[in-house]
């Protein structure tokens, strides 16, 4: 079975649009997305015209501030201090990575923990390992997501995640083990890794190593989720995965693109609208 992310994606931002119409006729405004740019970084400009456009799609306000390349870290946290205390403004992001001369770490500690759509701050962050209340990471939050809808059992099955990051290695193995899998995390420094991945009934592939996985990491009908976006010397976008090889033998598979990718925004827009109704209902 293929899972097909894009097709998932599609119902679930029509789904939540018909959702943003009743929240703007019951509290007389819609859920606001205010994403931050800086420089010219083209793969992140693609990312970013992607969240705008889902935004638009889904009924959302929502603006794009840019800033050059060479802004002050001083003048994107004032700009971020702006945003949090807006109280029309639900949501902000700032898009990563960021030039070097700033911190990230600081950046995303600035924005309040309540319009943190992306989940990264370290109070979400905190508050995902100590099971309370918060806003999940995007791209985690969405694997989980393609899993049910694929109809993956995870309760009791052995999960294996290659990759350790903060924004998908780490916390998709948490929701994973809330969802009862056993997890394994791989990385860099695993001996026989294929020998580790080929114990999983859900492999978690988030390296960002072209077609890394193939045949012999996978266990025969194992749920194999490709999270990579890498581009060949050919230019060509695919997975960790080799989608070729793997995809006769696993049991369920995301493609590269259509897969991972297109669910990461659909979560974006989900977070968006909880920021929303967290903000109106404390009110
Ligand atoms: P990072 O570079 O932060 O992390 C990569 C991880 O892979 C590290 O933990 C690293 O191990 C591990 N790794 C690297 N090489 C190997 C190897 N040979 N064997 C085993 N493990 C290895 O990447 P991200 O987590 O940010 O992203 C991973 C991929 O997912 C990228 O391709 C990225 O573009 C993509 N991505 C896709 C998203 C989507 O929406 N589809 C969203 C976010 C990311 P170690 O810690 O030991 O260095």
């Amino acid at each position: 079975m293929i899972i097909d992310g894009k097709q998932i994606s599609q119902s679930l931002k029509d789904a939540m649009k018909i959702d943003v119409d009743a929240l703007a006729e019951q509290y007389g405004r819609r859920p606001c997305l205010m994403v931050i740019i800086v420089g010219d970084n083209p793969a992140s400009r693609s990312y970013v015209r992607g969240k705008i456009k889902a935004t638009e799609y889904c009924g959302f306000d929502g603006h794009l501030v840019e800033l050059p390349e060479d802004v002050s870290e001083a003048t994107l946290l004032a700009e971020i201090d702006k945003l949090n205390n807006d109280p029309l403004v639900d949501g902000i992001l700032v898009q990563l990575p960021l030039p070097k001369h700033i911190s990230e770490d600081k950046v995303i500690a600035a924005i309040s923990a309540e319009k943190d759509v992306d989940g990264f701050h370290p109070e979400n962050v905190a508050r995902l390992w100590l099971n309370q209340h918060c806003i999940l990471p995007c791209t985690p939050k969405g694997i989980i997501e393609l899993l049910d809808q694929a109809g993956v059992e995870m309760a009791g099955k052995k999960a294996v995640v290659i990759g350790r990051s903060n924004i998908v290695g780490k916390p998709v193995a948490k929701l994973l083990l809330d969802r009862n899998a056993t997890v394994t995390i791989a990385h860099s420094r695993t001996k026989d890794l294929a020998a580790v991945c080929r114990e999983a009934d859900i492999l978690v592939a988030a390296v960002g190593r072209a077609e890394m996985v193939t045949a012999e990491y996978v266990k025969p009908g194992a749920a194999v989720i490709d999270v990579g976006i890498n581009r060949t010397e050919e230019g060509k976008l695919v997975g960790d995965v080799d989608f070729a090889s793997v995809e006769p033998i696993a049991g369920a598979i995301t493609p590269v693109p259509g897969g991972v990718g297109p669910m990461t925004i659909t979560m974006l827009m989900r977070n968006t609208i909880e920021c929303f109704l967290n903000r109106v209902n404390n009110k």
